[in-house]
């Protein structure tokens, strides 16, 4: 299996798991990190450090200058329009919280939330939790038999009762990359807001928000290949008067009285508090490195290693949840629990990921307790593939 990475290369933390004889396959969880990510971070630390938005002093200029360079470039590395806004967060899963308690002043008894069945539990948690304190409905939008969304049958479903739809582009479990800019037409038509998680998706395809027609997308950064800690929530023009402030603190707002409070727009008033300023500049730094690549080669790469490695467990006879064709593969095998295969796989020095993957509900109506993943980056190759494929092949011996 000849399919080496020519990206390789420009992580230390691959280079030094190869030292260690331990493979990394488990990028869907979180990716590793390129020199010019943390060569950025410590950049900014070495030339010391001030608060943003905060003072009058040249550090204190120099700093916001830098943070709100890294939000601009971010917000083109989006495709962004300029009177949209790009909120920064902590990742996805604060992104999709701020969403459902910033929106909830517009939603009353019986309004419903949409989404699919194969959310993840941070865009699934937080509009079921804002369904039972507020009286609404959520209803979950139903997969066909390979695991992909039915969009036919979601348009159905959408009704004058039906405020939000969210969906994910990319399962963290099913590994389909999902088409839905129908589904988000006909919700727009409906006056519904749509919501994107991007988590798993935009690390294999550079979002474009000029094309997708959605009012609100999540990423994270950390699976971007940048730092942890950090996120970006998209509001569109349009919907940014749906939402009220949701967190209160520091550098939000235009005037405050001991009694009342007049809050900045988005995104600063979005934003309260310190924010993670050497890791907003950090995760910009890594876009534009990213940028640098060739993205289609990068995707030939990554389609052509989750082409072997999909055959190489159909070939060994691996139950595949769904019909996954993108950066990622779950699956069990047969009278084995994925959590023994798991270990013995780990003692091999494979990383891979087993259990529910914060999907509980998808495994639970698929019958699993749990199922292994693999998940691909630009920088795995063939090799790894094969370490992966071998200990696979000794732990089933033992196990099967
Ligand atoms: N959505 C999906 C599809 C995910 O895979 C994840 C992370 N596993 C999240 C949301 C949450 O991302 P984070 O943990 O970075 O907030």
């Amino acid at each position: 299996m000849f399919l080496p990475s020519p990206w390789r290369q420009f992580f230390p933390g691959i280079l030094a798991f190869a030292e260690q004889q331990q493979v990394w396959l488990d990028s869907a969880a979180t990716a590793q990190k390129p020199l010019a990510m943390i060569t950025a971070l410590s950049d900014y630390y070495q030339h010391g450090v001030a608060n943003v938005h905060r003072a009058q002093h040249q550090p204190g200029e120099r700093a916001t200058r830098a943070f709100e360079a890294a939000r601009s470039s971010i917000a083109s590395w989006l495709h962004a329009g300029t009177e949209d806004a790009v909120i920064f967060t902590k990742g996805s899963t604060e992104g999709l919280n701020l969403l459902s308690q910033a929106l909830a002043h517009n939603l009353h008894s019986g309004d419903e939330i949409l989404i699919s069945a194969y959310e993840h539990h941070a865009n699934l948690l937080p509009w079921q939790q804002l369904a039972l304190a507020r009286g609404l409905t959520l209803k979950i939008l139903p997969m066909d038999a390979n695991g992909h969304l039915d969009i036919e049958q979601a348009i159905a479903q959408l009704s004058s009762r039906s405020r939000i739809l969210a969906l994910s582009t990319l399962s963290n479990v099913v590994g389909h990359r999902q088409s839905v800019a129908k589904l988000l037409s006909a919700a727009r038509q409906a006056g519904v807001w749509t919501v994107i998680d991007g988590a798993q998706a935009a690390v294999h395809a550079r979002p474009n928000l000029q094309q997708l027609d959605c009012d609100f997308f999540v990423c994270s950064a950390h699976k971007l290949y940048g730092p942890d800690g950090v996120g970006v929530l998209f509001v569109r023009e349009r919907a940014l008067a749906a939402l009220r402030h949701w967190q209160f603190g520091g550098e939000m707002v235009r005037h405050c009285d001991y009694q009342h409070a007049e809050f900045l727009p988005a995104p600063l008033g979005f934003e309260p508090g310190t924010p993670s300023t050497a890791n907003i500049i950090a995760f910009a730094a890594t876009l534009t490195w990213l940028q640098s690549l060739d993205s289609h080669a990068i995707a030939n790469h990554e389609t052509a290693l989750h082409k072997a490695l999909l055959a190489g467990l159909q070939e060994r006879g691996m139950d595949i949840i769904g019909a996954p064709n993108c950066a990622l593969v779950s699956f069990n095998a047969p009278q084995v629990h994925h959590a023994d295969l798991a270990a013995l796989l780990g003692e091999q020095g494979v990383a891979v990921r087993a259990g529910h993957h914060c999907a509980m509900p998808l495994l639970q109506s698929l019958g699993l307790p749990g199922a292994l993943r693999v998940s691909l980056a630009m920088y795995n190759n063939g090799e790894d593939l094969q370490r992966f494929f071998s200990a696979l092949d000794q732990a089933l011996e033992i196990l099967q």
